[in-house]
């Protein structure tokens, strides 16, 4: 570490974090990157991991491997619980050597520290719905799906064995219809050959969505045509439905006329609504500020804190606001935290240089979100484009976005191999005692342990 005068602390090594890191490998300045892991997620790809197409590692990168050629910076792996606004400090819990509340401080702060699911006030159905925000919930919904079908495979009664063959996503935004799409191809198509009494084709992926469309954020044509496209791979969307208890055995949907059904349904994914990280409260509550419904901090239009320049907050966890204090409704989206991520970084330079500084603008380079096999929509610049074409640009994209170069390789030749021989690599029940697994979930509640 080069001894400097101004040390800038990063808070998440998420995609805005990292880009605001790296915007700062030539500033003469000090950086000390926190993160609670010590990887970058590719959340974009996570859904793979959890239905077994990808593997963890290829979708998430060690944070000291991508900033080894960087030398100004310091990764510290530990909970950030605390941020002394007044007096410039940071204070960090769960070290790795069982420290806790190590002071940092700083001359400068950027906090991204991302956002998670909602579960509207229901925070009990976490355990039965678990949500697809980090690694170990991949996993965790990895091993309840593919254990669902180990289960149907020794189950003897017909009706039970129904519900381990239903599985039920909440939220079709882009998440949910990948998630989807992705499970009604693992039953209706990779998984078809390989069981001998459970009959996966006969599987029902129920996505249910409060809204009148699937994709609310695509314009209208290309969600009736995602819509569609789901349909052909096994999964009914429920527009218009919503969740009103989850169970672990049942999920309860509410359709449009008020008419409650109960569907016995043992595997079910969380993917709607979303609230800011934790940190947005801190900050807010030591600027005297008020974060808005999602949970998330108001910003400037430079990404500062009002009352504190030196503070920046950026990503999922911000809402930025006007000159005139009307806040933008940005998308939570990987490349507004990115754009965010270098803005910081280039306004802590402009600052250091004695330079002027200005305001950020998201520059709107396109939605995507895929389907299933040779299926995605995407609407660029207006252009909108649905089918093989949408596919092979969302392809593109997330392969030269994938963090580090190795990944690129692993995943593309993965895919390649999945797209030709219609399979899934990853299929491992690996029991990876990931958090908020129901105790009693598909494995241990299965038939064989009962008989
Ligand atoms: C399943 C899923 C799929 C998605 N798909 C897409 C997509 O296809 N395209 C797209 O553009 N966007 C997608 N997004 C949204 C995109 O991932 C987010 O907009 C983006 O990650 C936001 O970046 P961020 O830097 O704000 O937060 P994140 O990337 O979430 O990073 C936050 C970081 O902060 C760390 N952290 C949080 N709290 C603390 C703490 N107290 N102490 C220390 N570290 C902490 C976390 O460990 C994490 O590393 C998806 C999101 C999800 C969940």
């Amino acid at each position: 570490m080069h001894s400097m005068s101004q040390r800038v602390i990063v808070v998440g090594g998420g995609f805005g974090g990292l880009l605001a890191v790296r915007g700062l490998r030539r500033a003469p300045v000090e950086v000390v990157l926190v993160d609670r892991e010590n990887f970058h997620l590719f959340q974009p790809l996570v859904y793979q991991v959890a239905t077994g197409g990808l593997t963890t590692a290829e979708v998430a990168t060690p944070l000291r491997r991508i900033l080894r050629h960087q030398r100004n910076v310091r990764v510290v792996l530990g909970e950030v619980s605390g941020i002394d606004l007044d007096r410039r400090e940071v204070t960090v819990d769960g070290l790795p050597n069982g420290g806790s509340g190590a002071v940092l401080a700083y001359d400068a702060l950027v906090v991204a520290g991302g956002s998670r699911y909602s579960y509207f006030g229901h925070d009990e159905w976490r355990e039965h719905a678990p949500e697809l925000k980090s690694l170990a919930g991949a996993l965790d919904i990895r091993e309840r799906i593919l254990g669902a079908f180990e289960a149907a495979e020794v189950e003897p009664d017909p009706e039970q064995r129904g519900a381990w063959l239903t599985f039920v996503v909440v939220g079709a935004g882009p998440t949910g219809v990948e998630m989807a799409g992705q499970i009604g191809e693992l039953a209706h198509d990779v998984l078809r050959r390989d069981f001998r009494a459970a009959d996966t084709a006969a599987a029902r992926v129920l996505l249910v969505e409060a809204s009148d469309r699937v994709l609310p954020a695509f314009p209208e044509s290309l969600s009736t045509r995602a819509a569609h496209a789901l349909e052909r791979i096994g999964v009914t969307p429920l527009i218009g439905h919503t969740v009103v208890d989850v169970s672990g055995e049942t999920v309860s949907i509410q359709a449009p006329t008020g008419e409650v059904e109960q569907v016995p349904a043992r595997t079910a994914v969380w993917a709607a609504g979303v609230t800011a990280s934790e940190l947005a409260t801190t900050l807010a509550e030591g600027a005297g500020l008020e974060v808005d419904r999602a949970g998330r901090v108001p910003v400037g239009p430079d990404l500062t804190l009002a009352g504190h320049p030196e503070v920046f907050a950026l990503g999922d966890m911000v809402s930025v606001h006007t000159e005139g204090d009307e806040p933008l409704s940005l998308p939570g989206l990987a490349p507004v935290a990115m754009q965010q991520g270098r803005f910081a970084a280039r306004t802590i330079r402009k600052r250091l240089a004695g330079r002027p500084t200005g305001s950020f603008r998201y520059v709107d380079k396109g939605d995507l979100a895929t389907i299933g096999r040779s299926q995605a929509v995407a609407d660029i610049k207006g252009l909108h484009l649905s089918g093989f074409v949408a596919w092979l640009t969302w392809l593109v994209v997330h392969i030269a976005y994938l963090t580090g170069l190795e990944n690129r390789y692993l995943v593309l030749v993965r895919w390649t191999i999945s797209f030709f021989s219609r399979s899934r690599g990853a299929r491992l029940i690996v029991h990876a005692g990931a958090p908020a697994r129901d105790p009693a979930g598909p494995l241990r509640r299965g038939p064989a342990e009962r008989g």
